[in-house]
């Protein structure tokens, strides 16, 4: 394959060389992520999107949110990318933007680009892939990218990881209750946005929301926030009703970001968080070789014994890791 061909066909926004790239980013096999590596160190770099996550449980809306808000950003000009983030499509065999019919119009879209997301067994992975397939958006020349995830696990952390913007897309409750949101959740959002606020259900919106914005204003004060964020509000993805509002309240928020310095030095700290994360996950995979395991296996059950401190196996342990599994020091 012509690297150099790839790169530059991404780069001039062709969306079959794009998905291309995407396939190489998310392909387990050695050959293909080198060719990964060297695609995304061709891209240019002086292209940014605004990146904006998007986390809600199953059936709040984000589908339909995302092709209403989509089509929104198309029709202001904007190129959107759409990516998924979703640790549990390997449990269920699908993925949550498998069905592309549920985004039909977006889509459909010369300005818009979905892709669904792999089946994926561990966080790590998904988390490195989709960081890439950030970046190859990015060198393709879209202005934004929506990366939606469904609230499992620590998927929200790690959209949030990668995001500008975190936004937190919730129904209307029925009773006085807060949804069950986890704190550490709130406290990621940089927006919690109440969808179905439409018919029927616009009463119990208006408090949820009012609930919402109550408690965000509890939460301590963070310095990325200028007055009045992070900010609870309404919307209806169904009727697209306040989506135009929902999307200049994220720009202001964004333009103060910039001129605050925030926004860059948020980036700055995602790129060391993530180069950490890598080192630590690529020291965690040492122990998936069958050598290792065995070692660790084996030290395990002198230690049990009682044969072996505890401290003194770790010890050992590490210098099987050292020593690339050479001679297994274990007898
Ligand atoms: P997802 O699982 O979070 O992607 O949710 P979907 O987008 O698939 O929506 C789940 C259900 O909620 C569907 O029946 C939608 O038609 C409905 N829905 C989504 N947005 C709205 C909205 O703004 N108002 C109302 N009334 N229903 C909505």
């Amino acid at each position: 394959m012509d690297i150099q061909d790839l790169s530059q066909r991404i780069a001039a926004g062709e969306r079959r060389a794009l998905a291309r790239g995407i396939t190489l980013v998310e392909s387990g096999r050695a050959d293909h992520r080198a060719q990964a590596t060297q695609v995304l160190a061709a891209l240019p770099r002086d292209r940014q999107a605004l990146r904006i996550g998007l986390s809600g449980t199953p059936g709040v809306g984000k589908s339909t949110f995302i092709e209403a808000f989509g089509m929104t950003l198309v029709q202001a000009g904007l190129c959107v990318a759409v990516l998924a983030v979703d640790p549990s499509s390997a449990r269920s065999g699908g993925s949550i933007l498998g069905d592309k019919t549920r985004m039909d119009r977006l889509s459909r879209e010369a300005g818009a680009f979905i892709r669904p997301s792999p089946s994926q067994t561990h966080l790590g992975g998904v988390a490195r892939r989709t960081r890439e397939a950030v970046a190859l958006c990015e060198g393709a020349g879209f202005d934004v990218v929506l990366i939606e995830t469904v609230g499992v696990g620590q998927s929200e952390t790690v959209v949030a990881q990668m995001s500008d913007l975190f936004v937190l897309l919730l129904a209307p409750a029925g009773g006085d209750e807060l949804q069950g949101v986890k704190r550490g959740i709130m406290e990621m959002a940089d927006m919690i946005l109440i969808n179905k606020a439409d018919g029927d259900l616009k009463p119990a919106a208006m408090r949820t929301c009012a609930d919402y914005a109550g408690a965000l204003r509890l939460l301590r004060k963070r310095p990325q926030d200028p007055d009045g964020y992070p900010k609870a509000m309404m919307v209806s993805a169904l009727a697209e009703e306040g989506l135009d509002t929902a999307w200049a309240d994220m720009q202001a928020l964004v333009s103060w970001r910039r001129e605050a310095g925030f926004f860059d030095a948020t980036r700055a700290a995602q790129a060391r968080y993530w180069f950490e994360e890598d080192v630590r996950s690529a020291l965690l995979s040492k122990l998936d070789d069958a050598t290792a395991k065995r070692a660790m296996e084996q030290l395990g059950s002198r230690v049990a014994e009682g044969a072996l401190a505890p401290s003194a196996a770790a010890a050992q342990m590490l210098d099987v890791l050292d020593g690339n599994f050479g001679p297994a020091r274990v007898d």
